[in-house]
Formats: structure tokens, sequence, C-alpha cells
């Protein structure tokens, strides 16, 4: 009788062992699913601003300390209020997302991190990549936009894009926030002398 006891015991505190152990494991998942959500854009799915912000910090400290090189690309579509006001905001969130697919397909380097910074600007990061590289893949994306437009459910729709690029190689100083403020000001230049172009900031 002490013996059916006994076990009876083991094989309860054997259950609880168990299923403390599964409640740890949806604990888990459950803030690992907040974490990945607080870095996410939920429209694209790409890092939001403020994942993207410590991501840029900590690359330019590493490529300061590494003198690798390291380069940053702001990317802002251009007339993009029109599509909203054409064709309404709802078509104004699918060209958006469809812009980050065209991203992700283009800016295949492992290492390279891909942004929404808000609104229609994005901004991609590449580790590694001098800024006359990364000219050059900027340019690829901003041709390959020109020449296939966006598929939206409402039917094709083109948009072009400025491109601001900057990298420490053509900066003095170059912490992240120096890095950011040259890349936007090299797009606001693309803006400025005519739109879907690309601008190198310093050359
Ligand atoms: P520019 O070529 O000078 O960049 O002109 P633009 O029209 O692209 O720029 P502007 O800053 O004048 O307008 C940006 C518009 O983007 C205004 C705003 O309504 C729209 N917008 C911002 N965020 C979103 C969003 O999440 N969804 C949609 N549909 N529109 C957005
Ligand atoms: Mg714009
Ligand atoms: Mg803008």
């Amino acid at each position: 009788m002490y013996l059916v006891y006994v076990v009876s015991i083991l094989f309860r505190s054997h259950r609880e062992y168990e299923h403390r152990l599964d409640m740890d494991e949806a604990l888990r998942r459950q803030r690992d699913l907040y974490e990945q959500l607080s870095r996410t854009d939920p429209l694209t799915g790409l890092a939001n601003r403020r994942h993207f912000a410590g991501v840029l910090e900590r690359r330019s400290a590493e490529a300061q300390r590494d003198r690798t090189p390291l380069t940053l690309l702001v990317l802002d579509i251009d007339h993009f209020k029109r599509i909203n006001d054409e064709q309404g905001h709802e078509a104004g969130d699918a060209c958006l997302a469809r812009f980050a697919e065209r991203m992700r397909e283009l800016f295949v380097s492992a290492d390279a991190h891909l942004a929404r910074l808000g609104g229609e600007e994005f901004a991609v990061l590449l580790p590694g990549v001098s800024a006359g590289e990364a000219a050059g893949i900027a340019e690829a994306f901003r041709r390959s936009l020109a020449e296939r437009p966006l598929q939206l459910r409402e039917g094709p729709i083109s948009v072009s894009v400025s491109i601001g690029v900057a990298g420490p190689d053509v900066l003095s100083a170059s912490d992240g926030a120096d890095l950011y403020r040259a890349a936007d000001r090299a797009m606001y230049r693309a803006k400025s002398e005519g739109r879907d172009r690309v601008r190198v900031d310093g050359a």
C-alpha cells in the first residue's frame, strides 16, 4: 500500500515537472515572437527604424575598429503621394509591401541589413562593401524598378526611386548617425537633380 502511494507521488511530480517544462517552452516561444515583432515593420516584414538604428551603431563601431568598409543606402520612393491620391491608401500599402519584396530580391547578400525607416523611406546597410561598389548595386536596383513595374492586385504600377549612398571611405567622421545624415543628404541630392537616380555623398 505504501509503495503504491510512493509511486503515485513520484508519477504526479514527474507529470508536474513535464508540465512546467511545457510552460517554460511556451513562454520562451512567446518571448521570441514578441522580440521578433518589436524589431519588425508589420507591413513589409523588414526591420523597423528603431531596430535598424541599433544595427547601424554596432556595425559602424565594428567597421571603425576593424577598418573595414561599410556603406549605407537610403531609398525614397518618388512621388509616392500620387499613388495614394490616385489609387487609394490600400494600393499605397500594397505598393510598399511589393517594393520591400523587390529589395529582398536584389539585396541578397547574407550580410545586408534591410529596413523600412518610415513612410516610403527604406535603408540598406552593406558591411564590407565600398561606396563605389554599393553605388553599382543601388543602380541595379533602381534600373530593375524602372524596367519592371510592381504587380498589385489592381494591376501593374510603375514607381521610381531616389537613392543616396554613403560610406565612411568618403567621410571623415563615421559613426552611425553621421553615415545616415550623409546618405540622406545624397538621397535629397538625387531628388533635387530630377529623381529616379543614385547619388553618392561626397562624389
Ligand atoms: P518625393 O518624390 O519628393 O519623395 O515625393 P513623395 O510624394 O514620395 O513624398 P512626400 O513626403 O510628399 O509623401 C509621402 C507620402 O507617403 C505621404 C504619406 O501619405 C504617404 N505614406 C507614408 N506612410 C504611408 C503608409 O504606411 N502607407 C501609405 N499608403 N502611404 C504612406
Ligand atoms: Mg518619396
Ligand atoms: Mg519620403
